[in-house]
This record gives structure tokens, sequence and C-alpha cells, in this order.
């Protein structure tokens, strides 16, 4: 089944039984405390929150999603990608743990010929919260057995969001892809075999000040009780297309053969080519979407992902042996495998490359230059028997040729060197102090972006993952 009817049946199916169907909202968030939409419930939280009437008291739909902190799982694990799609039913203060679990069952096990997802009821294994016998038993009652039933804890299974604000249990459903991807045993012992598809969360309780994601006071019962799913549509795409990964789904796989074909490799033949493949795959299917929604790339917030993502990807290219351009025929492919579901995509298709291919130019430029100079100290450090790369040429890459740091990290680690960052960050600070110093001296009053600088030199890397505030472990 393509990726597209899996859109199309989700939203059917919940409109019949009374969904108002809602468009996906932009990936840019319009919740202040995360630069991107990273769930199907974000464009609803005020609703939930209670902070303004929900215009319907039941909705669907299929939401673009962006989650930075997945952007390191892409290629280590298959079934994290940076963009995708989160198919989603809601009850605001309506239908409760019930009928949602009867609602799911029917979608994902009904035949295909009646509307549903034709799973067999066998391959699917539930999770619920450590206390949660309502829900075990409302699972029994549709039908599975009992040894597929498995308890999960906080960090898994329970959602809170805000204090005070809604919090409540999950049930996960998962998929036993079987033997191949390891041992049994059901999903609390083993992720990878049994895939989590879908994530019931039941708006239960009103989380009190205090305590932490791992316990928390409860204040009491919500007066009114609300629904939140969630389910992968790429992930419910690999198992319904008979594919091993989110990267050999049909709205994947042509912009992976293109990036093979392009860097003239075979995927399936070698395994860090294999990575390489899947992360540009997914770094640019993240890109493309990111543009499409009007973000472009820059030195801050989305701007600073989205360049990272499109630097990441053409850095891989250039691993795979692709050393020209190649940007845009990547992203003409993937507006190509998006357009079905996402048709404005086709529709700014000029502008779409126009900003990724600015980007290209001004990154290969920097790589040509920068990376002479990389070679030539990664050298005298394995010469001289070292194997650390020093602050202060990491400090004159970034300086003299715009090198990220990020960057340097990664292209250390290739080489088997370790990046000085102590050293580094001293001679950023120093410099920065010094500019400050200056700009003080001179009273010019231009804008201070040391701020946000900071912040990137500061926490490094890790910062790319600080963008997810507001969601617990869970959903
Ligand atoms: P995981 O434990 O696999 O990281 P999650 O518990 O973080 O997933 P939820 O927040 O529960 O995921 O999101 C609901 C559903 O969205 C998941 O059950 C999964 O099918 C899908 N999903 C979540 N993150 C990703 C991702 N990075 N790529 C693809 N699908 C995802
Ligand atoms: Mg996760
Ligand atoms: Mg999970
Ligand atoms: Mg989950």
């Amino acid at each position: 089944m393509e990726s597209a009817e899996i859109h199309r049946r989700w939203l059917d199916f919940f409109e019949k039984k009374g969904h108002t169907v809602v468009p996906s909202a932009s990936l840019i968030s319009n919740d202040p405390t995360t630069l991107l939409t990273i769930a199907g419930m974000a464009p609803f939280k005020p609703y939930f929150l209670g902070e303004q009437p929900a215009p319907w008291p039941r909705a669907t739909s299929v939401q673009k999603c962006v989650r930075t902190l997945d952007i390191e799982e892409v290629g280590k694990t298959t079934r994290h990608g940076s963009f995708f799609q989160m198919c989603g039913n809601f009850s605001f203060g309506d239908y409760f743990k019930e009928r949602a679990i009867n609602l799911a069952w029917e979608l994902l096990t009904a035949s295909v010929a009646d509307g549903g997802f034709g799973l067999e009821p066998e391959k699917l294994w539930i999770t619920v919260y450590l206390d949660d016998d309502e829900a075990e038993e409302i699972w029994k009652k549709v039908g599975v057995p009992a040894e597929r039933i498995q308890r999960l804890g906080m960090s898994e299974n329970y959602w809170s969001m805000g204090v005070p604000g809604p919090c409540g249990p999950c049930s996960e459903i998962n998929y036993d892809r079987g033997p191949a991807y390891g041992e049994e045993g059901g999903p609390a012992v083993n992720g990878e075999r049994y895939l989590e598809i879908w994530n019931l969360v039941f708006m239960q309780f009103e989380r009190g000040a205090g305590g932490d994601k791992n316990g928390f006071p409860i204040l009491g019962e919500l007066p009114s009780k609300s629904i939140d799913t969630g389910l992968g549509l790429e992930r419910l795409a690999s198992i319904l297309q008979g594919v091993d990964n989110l990267y050999e789904i049909d709205t994947s796989r042509a912009i992976l053969n293109k990036a093979a074909a392009i860097a003239g490799v075979t995927y399936g033949a070698d395994t860090k080519n294999d990575i390489s493949l899947r992360v540009v795959t997914d770094h640019i299917k993240s890109a493309t979407m990111m543009i499409g929604d009007g973000i472009t790339p820059g030195n801050e917030g989305r701007g600073y992902i989205l360049r990272r993502l499109m630097r990441r990807a053409i850095r891989n290219m250039r691993l795979l042996g692709a050393d020209g351009a190649t940007v845009k025929q990547l992203v003409e492919t993937t507006i190509e495998a998006m357009g079905a579901a996402y048709p404005e995509l086709i529709a700014d298709r000029s502008r779409i490359e126009a900003v990724a291919v600015a980007e290209e130019t001004s990154f290969l430029q920097t790589l040509r230059t920068g990376s002479v100079m990389f070679e030539t100290v990664a050298d005298e450090a394995r010469k001289s028997g070292s194997a650390t790369f020093s602050g202060s040429e990491a400090f004159k890459l970034h300086d003299t040729f715009g090198f990220p740091i990020d960057l340097t990290l990664e292209m250390a680690s290739e080489a088997g060197l370790t990046v000085d960052e102590d050293g580094f960050r001293r001679l950023m600070k120093e410099q920065r102090d010094q500019a400050k110093a200056d700009a003080r001296a001179k009273k010019t009053g231009h804008a201070d972006v040391s701020a946000y600088r900071e912040l990137l030199d500061g926490a490094g890397p890790s910062a790319f993952t600080g963008y997810h505030e507001t969601r617990s472990e869970g959903l």
C-alpha cells in the first residue's frame, strides 16, 4: 500500500467515525516552546490545555513533523526519520480510553477491502502503563491475549504537558517484525523487532507542581478527559510495503536510488555507504519539506537546523564519492516523491530548489577551502603520533574558513582524531569577549548576536538536540 493511500485511508476512516479532518499545520511551530512541529497534537495544544475551546469535539490529521532529537538516530536505527508524518486522532473531552482503543484496533486489523490496514492481530503487541489496569482490561476485551500485553514505566508510557497541565498513561501498539529482527520477548525488551507504530495518550489527570519526568504529584482527575494519538505513517508504510526500514518505503526509495546513482554506488553492498545513503535520503527529505514551509538556511534557530541537515547531506554525498553539485537533482526527486501528498511542493518547485542550491554552493566553497587546511592539520597530528586535533586549529578553521565546529568534529572523528573542544571554546569566548569590549568602546550600539553564538558554541553539537522542551518521553 502506497504512502498516499495510507494517508487517505487514515483520514477517511476517522472522518467516517465522526472526526473533523484538519489539514497538516506548517513545520514552523505555532507553539513558542518549540521551533518545529514535533507531534500531531502540537497544533491542538491550546485545546488540550484548556486555553481555547476546541472548535470540534473530535479531529483527525496527518501532521508533518521534524524531530531534531532524532537526527542523531538516523542511520543508527532505521526506524527514526528526522522528518516523518504523524497520523493522529483526537478527542477533546469527548470519547476516552475504551473508544480510542477500539478505533485503533479496528483500523489496524480490518481487512484492506473493508478500509483497514489488514495487519495480522497475532503480530500486534501492546504496552500499557504500570498501573493502568483499565487499559489492559479493554485490550483483553478487544481480543489481545494477556501474554501480548506488557507494562512499561514512566519514561516510556506516561505523558504530561505543562505544570499544572494534563497528564496520563499511554498505551502503545507494536508490530512484531519476526525473528530476523532479533530475540522474542515483546516490545518491553526489544524495540527493533517489536516496532512501535502507534501511541495512544490518555489525558486523564492534572499534574501538580514539583517532581520531574520520573514522578510528580497528581492533583486529581481532569474534569474532561481527552485523547491524543500518533501513528508513524512511514513506519506503517515499511510494514505494509514489506521493506526493511523507513528509507526504503515508496516516498524515500526514489531519493535513495537517486543518491546512489549520482554517487555511482550500489545500495546494500557496503554498510558504511548504506548509512550515508540513508542519511542523505532522510536529510534531503527533511530539508525539502522545511524549505517548502518557508524556512531558509541560517545561523540560528530553525535556519540552523535546516543548514545542518543540508550540510550533513552534502558531506555524505561527498563521502559516497560525488564531488560536484548534487542537491538540485536530489530535491527534484524528493518533490516528485512527496508531491502526491503535498502538491504545494510542486507549485513551489523552483523556489525550493533555488534555496537548496544556494546553500549547497556556499557550503561547497567552504568545504573546498577548509578541507585542505583540515587535512594538513590532521596529517601533522597523525605524523606526530597524536590523536588530538588542536583547539586552536579548529578555531582557525572556524574563523578563517567558516568551518562550523560540528563539521570539524565529524571530520575529525572520521579521521580517528579527537578535537580539543575545550581549547576551541576558550578561544571562541576570548574572541567574543574581545568583540564585546570593542563594541562597548566604540559605542556603536549594533545588534548583539552573541547570545545565540554562545548558545551554539557553548553547548556544541548537543545544542542541536535541545529543542524538545514540551514533550515528555512518551509522545
Ligand atoms: P520511539 O520510541 O521509536 O523513538 P516515540 O515514542 O518517541 O518513538 P511518539 O512520540 O510516541 O514516538 O510518536 C508517535 C509515533 O510516531 C510513534 O509510535 C512512531 O510510530 C512515530 N514516530 C516517532 N518518532 C519517529 C521518527 N523519528 N521517525 C518516524 N516515526 C516516528
Ligand atoms: Mg522517540
Ligand atoms: Mg517510544
Ligand atoms: Mg511512543
